[in-house]
């Protein structure tokens, strides 16, 4: 006999989860069940695979024994079974990778998610059980073991004795509180009714010992099976209530939020499937990380093959969840020759289009949730458009949203194309819509009547490069030197500013050096003082995000340093020049360039001396 002590972090995460996490004890059950079921198609799968082992297909089964005298509840399979190294690693550490984590997260959200996502769903019976054994025999091996635990400090590990292969877990129900009636669960209609609600499409009968009367009112005992079978993914859509959608998705993808949608498709044709997809309502906590694996279950001829088949989903939407079940798929197939698959490949486009269509329906029709949607996923289609030189704009550009000036919302680039006669979509990028607004040249499109779109994500502006054209009108940044709304005459009204002092400012540009490629004039400003804009491919929001980059190089935009004409420090400047007061006018145009740079969001070089210089000025 082995006797070993949970984990540290097991003990506590388990005291945790029976007490606090769950309050709805009932889905202990469901939990057991679906372990009995992954075990019957764990030794399903074998048989298939392995042409040795029989098995008879028919006698599947799950079983449920009440046993009220002894207040005991079992649940028992005939699937693959446990060896006692299997018992000991599956049974005896709880969350396993998990308990790591939970040391750092504490809200009881995440733990919950964390619970999913690593499972301890056999501890659940805990919460309904002051001590639970399982008697299991692995189909590889003519030994049979027993493990025992009261679920508190640790567990043992005994030889026994079994016939068959599988496990049969029971559970030794709780002394009924004042809160509690654990007695409940030692009732029939009470199985048969949690069974229903949460295992209904297992596949396996679920059986059960009921008394029922026969013709003459004598009482009589009868197995009866208290599921229905048929997988959810199988039934119409008509069949099933949101509700229960809702609860497969919770139960097999460990999200407890509600799904933002229910994709339901059945294809018959060149190749044959059933799909059942979830979006779900929020980004799992590692989705942007490098440990989110990808991939949708995949069924064959109703045997799970794949738990995450990750050629099932282009990376763009890699957020899908669900399930998809094909005749056509072999059952021998493994993650190496699933790419070269054809059906794989054929299954794959077409759930993609699917996905798509949907998510331009919700697009179309419910905006709210396709805002939150985009809230959590938005990042993920435009990765999709830029990781891929825009191989892939056709099918993503449209799905996208940009915050718009004139709308004040989130639109897509087809409202603001249905909505503009010229040739150029207009966009400038910020930290905050709040603060792309002020920037002077924004003010300035938005005061001529221009749409501009603001763009506040990091990718957005790189996308916006890799898309190039959208229905034949080119983005334009009206940070960009080349954004010019004035009339001819102004341009040359300007051009003559600049011309007559085409001195002072090269003088001005020697100070700034190689900062910047440029100083001039400006007619656009309305009341500030100055601007940057760039001359290039690159802008000032793609010069921080890539030298935000680890391993980044030191990039730089073409800066020009604008002056609003207009505005009195054009004289203060043109007057320090005339008086030949160099010093003043180099100290000006240092403080003018910080300025600007601020203005921008971009931090000033040389802080101290800026201020140093401003304090300077301001005593005059
Ligand atoms: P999860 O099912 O999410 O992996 P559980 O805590 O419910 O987490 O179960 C842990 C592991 O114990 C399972 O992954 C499985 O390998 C094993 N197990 C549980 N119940 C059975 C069973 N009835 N038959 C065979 N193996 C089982």
């Amino acid at each position: 006999m082995k006797k070993k002590e949970f984990k540290a972090e097991s003990k506590k995460l388990l005291n945790m989860m029976i007490n606090s996490i769950y309050t709805n004890k009932e889905i202990f059950l469901r939990e057991l069940i679906s372990n009995a079921s992954d075990a019957i198609d764990k030794l399903d799968y074998m048989a298939l695979t392995n042409g040795d082992l029989k098995v008879n297909k028919d006698e599947y089964k799950i079983k449920i024994e009440i046993d009220k005298e002894n207040r005991t509840l079992k649940i028992i399979d005939n699937g693959i079974g446990m060896t006692d190294s299997e018992l000991e690693s599956n049974l005896g550490t709880i969350a396993k990778s998990g308990s790591e984590l939970f040391k750092e997260e504490n809200s009881k959200e995440k733990n919950l998610e964390i619970i999913g996502q690593f499972g301890v769903g056999f501890y659940s019976s805990f919460m309904v059980s002051k001590k639970v054994t399982v008697l299991s025999k692995s189909i590889n091996s003519n030994k049979a073991y027993i493990w025992e635990s009261d679920g508190v400090e640790g567990f043992t590990i005994t030889e026994s004795e079994k016939d068959t292969n599988g496990s049969e877990i029971t559970l030794y129900l709780k002394d009924n509180t004042e809160e509690n009636n654990y007695d409940e669960f030692l009732e029939n209609y009470t199985i048969e009714r949690i069974v229903k609600k949460y295992s209904d499409y297992i596949k396996y009968p679920i059986q059960m010992e009921v008394e029922i009367e026969d013709k003459d009112k004598k009482k009589i005992k009868e197995e009866k099976t208290l599921n229905s079978m048929v997988p959810i993914w199988k039934k119409k859509r008509t069949e099933v209530k949101d509700e229960e959608y809702n609860d497969f998705y919770a139960d097999k993808f460990y999200d407890y939020e509600k799904p933002l949608k229910v994709i339901k498709t059945e294809v018959e044709g060149l190749t044959s499937y059933q799909a059942l997809m979830f979006i779900p309502s929020h980004a799992p906590y590692n989705y942007y990380t490098k440990e989110y694996e990808k991939g949708l279950m995949l069924y064959s001829k109703g045997v799970m093959i794949m738990e995450k088949c990750s050629d099932l989903l282009p990376d763009y939407f890699s957020f899908v969840k669900g399930i998809v079940d094909s005749l056509d798929i072999s059952l021998n197939i493994s993650r190496e020759t699933m790419q070269e698959d054809r059906q794989v490949q054929l299954i794959a486009k077409s759930l993609e289009t699917k996905i798509k269509k949907e998510l331009e329906n919700m697009l179309n029709n419910d905006f709210a949730s396709y805002q939150k949607f985009y809230e959590a996923f938005g990042e993920q289609l435009k990765y999709g458009i830029y990781s891929s030189y825009g191989m892939n704009k056709e099918l993503l550009q449209d799905l996208l949203l940009f915050y718009s000036s004139k709308e004040d919302k989130f639109i897509t680039l087809k409202e603001y194309v249905s909505r503009i006669d010229g040739d150029n979509i207009y966009y400038a990028s910020g930290e905050s819509i709040d603060k792309i607004k002020m920037l002077p040249n924004v003010e300035n499109a938005i005061s001529k009547g221009k749409e501009v779109l603001l763009l506040t994500n990091y990718l957005d502006e790189f996308v916006i490069k890799t898309i190039g054209t959208y229905q034949e009108k080119s983005f334009m940044n009206v940070l960009d030197a080349n954004f010019d709304l004035s009339s001819e005459e102004e341009k040359e009204a300007l051009k003559k500013v600049n011309e007559e002092n085409k001195e002072m400012l090269s003088l001005m540009k020697t100070v700034l050096d190689t900062n910047v490629k440029d100083i001039r004039f400006t007619n656009r400003l309305k009341n500030h003082p100055v601007c940057l804009i760039t001359e290039g491919d690159v802008s000032l929001e793609m010069e921080k995000v890539l030298n935000s980059m680890p391993n980044g190089e030191n990039v730089k935009a073409n800066k020009i340093l604008e002056i609003n004409e207009d505005h009195p420090i054009s004289e203060k400047l043109k007057e320090l020049y005339r008086n030949n007061d160099q010093e003043n006018l180099e100290k000006y145009t240092k403080v003018l360039y910080g300025q600007a740079r601020l203005i921008e969001g971009l931090s000033v070089e040389n802080p101290t001396e800026i201020t140093n210089l401003i304090c300077e000025i301001m005593s005059k």
